[in-house]
């Protein structure tokens, strides 16, 4: 699965990574010492009634530590104990739009997995049951069951034991709009089934189903063991209308034409998955064909959008030779189909060769010339291996889905754009990973917790995908793919722990990895570095660290680290192996070194502290091969506001081989364009990237700087630029044209553009009616609300508000009913975010104020709710 929050991930930043923040300042206070325990705080743990047997019971906290073992073992969820093995799952569904509800007949051929047993309990969410058959040979005989409307009990009339293969059948009524509540930071519902649209009332919304299982929420459309370590095959046919198109598991085998305009499809699966990858969509999809070495592919999308979904899909057979030649295990299914839907409730999912993606993805053929979706669809089909193929065994272990998954989008990038453009997601990784870890930090791999949906974390995603490259990098390529071939093969089709992993390196490497596997799988928290580097004896430099975590909470680390220096250009390194608190290195380097890198590569999870200078900083831009290296130190340079340094090498950053960097250079000179001023090779050099030198993402970061520049003197080049068949270039060009002022631009230009909906064209617009005042544009704000996609959405709420605040006689009302709908119902909470803001100028009457306090009551997602508290408060103590 693939969250949301990667999304507001890329649409709020991370442009500037606090891990290049390399500080100025030497920390001085160690964390790590113990802490003495105040008199106040013995205290306070008063009612401890010493014993005479436990001695300990005597110590201070001993009922506090008690506690918290007790509830650890009350909260560890084991993986689920197996009394049964579903063989077959056999469904037949027809579907009731009027009702939302699926009803069924489901077959399942089940042996007991090792004991003999009498009874069965089956997860049934939310159904309503009719008869239950019991067949093991014979006729099929009725057989009495209980039902807690959740899970069903069923009394077989014999006992079986694992010689036995007999088959449950039932006709029921699923009802997934019961209790559906909050998920998880990675999905935002847990329907399991869910009705797009299903009446037809939406103009703009087609209707469609389509399933979410991950964790436990398949049971809410079909009886089975919900549990990962279930394994099995199925059959399922759907009955729809014969106009729609219906995407399955497997393979579509047979199109029954029933009459009356339906149609029943049957999908098969030969091959075992586990219960929360079963899946299906139907709707009035276009399909693309593609192909990799005979494996069918198909992209799904709404139609009208086939041409834009064979540009974002494109990469997909690439992607699928690219696993299977590293990983050394063929793509392990028979088909792999791609659908994007409608209000999906995250990102992706992994459904076994049906992966389902967020609207986000269903872009025209213009709009996908600048997709950047690769990475989504290197995690989605990365999973067929890694989840798919080989299951956890139980959600304990999500990280060695998800963690693989993630890894997947470094190792496309890098294969693909090159290593540092992988660095730089890696980065953004373990940026996420901290940000997390400032209120969290929980073991890997969690027996212990109180809710599944937790697990969907950054600890299970980004610190575990960062894990994944720490052990490619230490144990080199080969070994770490050929261990993966291991794992993959010996445990195909089957489930997974932590442990499985270890062992498949350790047979390769022939290494014991415990201490790596334990520190970084088995524990919380991360190293805490402080680097000093003496450089008085520059032939032989040494290099001083400390582990400044707090060891009552983390591990000491065993670290391997590379520090690498230049001679004559050449780049030389070394690895470092940490084992203790304080430790230190002598380079031996030989030949005099003024600058040493530290994990110049970026490959370490550690916080790192170290003392450097601007003027330190501004060497390793030069020196140092790496872009990833080239970008921390401009990156560096921008958050200590070291003008002198960045104007100076502001030539060569923004001429940089990596885009990034050019990317990143563009967007501070947007702010010091007195630099442009000062060098008229600087602007001729940016003046040549936005005509047309590279990226289109630097191209429009070329623009952007000439129109804060002088705006006037580019106006030919915008009005030119308008029209380019990349959205973020012409975007771009077009609030250049917008900012103009002497001349400004004529209304009629402008005017030329309001047809447009892909919102980078769409905001310029709407900032040239705001900014000259001009009305009667009323229902052309309303008209792109309904439409606008994506991020554009959340950065037009803000137009639309300023807008109606302005003319509110020219449909104030409807604006504000339009926000307060997306506000409630919006399934991407930074829609929900961006609508929160636009109402806030709209909190009178009274009444508006009240809905916003109500609605803002029921936020599902922790961040976001206080985030609203924190205005709400405000607002409210006004009032
Ligand atoms: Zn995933």
């Amino acid at each position: 699965m693939n969250s949301l929050s990667i999304v507001l991930r890329i649409i709020f930043g991370p442009r500037s990574f606090n891990l290049f923040l390399i500080l100025a300042v030497l920390a001085v206070g160690c964390k790590s010492s113990q802490s003495i325990p105040t008199t106040q705080e013995i205290e306070s743990h008063g009612g401890l009634e010493p014993s005479d047997t436990l001695s300990q019971a005597a110590t201070p906290g001993y009922d506090r530590l008690v506690q918290e073992k007790e509830q650890a073992i009350a909260l560890y969820k084991p993986a689920a104990t197996k009394l049964f093995d579903i063989l077959h799952t056999e469904l037949d569904l027809a579907f009731d739009y009027q009702n939302q509800t699926v009803t069924g007949t489901a077959e399942l051929t089940i042996r007991p997995f090792f004991h003999p047993q009498q009874e069965l309990v089956l997860d049934a969410q939310d159904f309503e049951l009719g008869r239950i058959y019991y067949e093991n040979g014979g006729e099929p005989q009725s057989t009495g069951y209980r039902y807690d409307g959740q899970q069903v009990r069923i009394y077989l009339p014999e006992e079986v034991t694992r010689a036995d293969t007999f088959k449950l059948s039932m006709k029921y009524t699923a009802f997934p709009e019961r209790n559906s509540g909050p998920g998880s930071a990675a999905i935002s519902d847990t329907k399991g089934l869910y009705f797009i649209d299903p009446l037809d009332t939406v103009p703009s919304k087609p209707r469609m189903i389509w399933t979410q299982g991950e964790t436990d929420h398949n049971s809410k459309w079909f009886p089975t063991l919900d549990t990962p370590n279930e394994k099995f095959t199925q059959l399922i046919k759907l009955t729809v209308a014969d106009s729609l198109v219906t995407i399955g598991n497997g393979e579509l085998v047979r199109q029954e034409e029933l009459g009356n305009g339906l149609r029943k499809d049957h999908w098969e699966m030969n091959l075992p998955h586990s219960p929360y990858l079963a899946a299906f969509a139907i709707g009035d999809f276009g399909k693309v064909e593609a192909e990799w070495d005979g494996i069918p592919l198909g992209y799904y999308v709404e139609k009208g959008f086939e041409k834009g979904a064979e540009r974002v899909f494109k990469n997909t057979p690439e992607m699928m030779g690219f696993f299977s030649g590293k990983l050394g295990v063929r793509y392990p299914w028979p088909k792999y189909d791609q659908i994007v839907v409608r209000d999906f409730v995250s990102g992706a999912m992994e459904n076994t060769t049906a992966s389902i993606f967020m609207e986000e993805l269903r872009l025209d053929e213009h709009e996908a010339i600048d997709s950047e979706w690769d990475y989504i669809i290197a995690h989605e089909l990365f999973h067929q291996w890694f989840g798919d193929y080989v299951s956890v065994e139980s959600w304990a272990n999500l990280t060695l889905n998800e963690g693989f998954a993630n890894y997947s989008e470094f190792l496309w990038n890098e294969y693909k754009y090159g290593a540092d453009e992988a660095k730089l997601k890696l980065i953004a990784e373990t940026e996420n990973y901290y940000a997390e870890a400032e209120n969290k930090q929980v073991d890997l791999i969690r027996y212990a917790y109180s809710n599944a949906e937790d697990l969907f974390d950054s600890h299970s995603y980004s610190k575990g995908g960062m894990i994944i490259h720490m052990l490619r990098t230490y144990l080199g390529e080969t070994v770490f793919y050929r261990a993966l071939q291991d794992y993959l093969e010996k445990h195909a089709f089957g489930n997974v722990e932590v442990n499985d992993l270890r062992m498949a390196f350790e047979k390769i490497s022939g290494e014991d990895l415990s201490w790596f596997f334990n520190q970084w799988f088995l524990d919380k928290g991360h190293p805490e570095l402080l680097f000093e580097v003496d450089y008085s004896i520059p032939e032989n430099i040494l290099i001083s660290v400390t582990q400044l975590q707090d060891l009552n909470e983390a591990p000491l680390y065993q670290l391997p680290i590379v520090v690498s220096w230049y001679e004559g250009g050449e780049r030389k390194s070394k690895q470092l192996f940490m084992n203790q608190a304080f430790q230190q290195f002598a380079l031996e380097n030989k030949t005099p070194v003024d600058l040493v890198f530290i994990d110049e590569g970026k490959n370490l999870l550690a916080k790192r502290i170290q003392s450097s200078s601007p003027e330190q900083m501004r060497s390793q831009f030069r020196i140092s091969e790496l872009g990833i290296a080239r970008y921390e130190a401009l990156d560096s340079l921008a958050a200590w506001e070291a003008h002198l340094e960045l104007e100076s090498m502001m030539l060569e950053a923004v001429m940089d081989e990596f885009w990034a960097v050019q990317e990143n250079a563009l967007s501070i000179l947007q702010s010091h364009t007195e630099w442009l001023e000062a060098s008229p090779e600087l602007e001729q050099a940016v003046q040549s990237i936005a005509i047309g030198a590279g990226r289109n993402s630097v191209r429009s970061g070329a623009l952007d700087v000439l129109s804060a520049f002088d705006p006037d003197q580019y106006q030919a080049l915008f009005l030119e630029l308008a029209s380019d068949s990349s959205y973020l270039v012409a975007g771009s060009a077009l609030m250049g044209l917008v900012s103009a002022v002497e001349p400004p631009v004529d209304e009629a230009t402008i005017e030329r553009y309001s047809g447009e909906t892909n919102y980078r064209m769409v905001i310029p617009v709407a900032e040239y009616y705001i900014s000259n005042y001009i009305s009667g544009k009323g229902n052309w704000f309303l008209r792109q609300a309904e439409t606008i996609k994506g991020e554009g959405l959340y950065y037009f709420l803000g137009y639309l508000s300023e807008y109606f605040l302005r003319f509110p006689e020219e449909g104030e009302e409807e604006a504000v009913e339009f926000l307060f709908q997306k506000f409630q119902y919006d399934s991407r909470s930074y829609v929900r975010l961006g609508a929160f803001q636009a109402l806030l100028g709209f909190t009178e009457p009274a009444e508006n104020l009240a809905r916003l306090n109500r609605i803002a009551g029921e936020e599902s997602d922790e961040e976001l709710a206080s985030y609203y508290n924190y205005f709400l408060e405000a607002l409210n103590d006004e009032n």
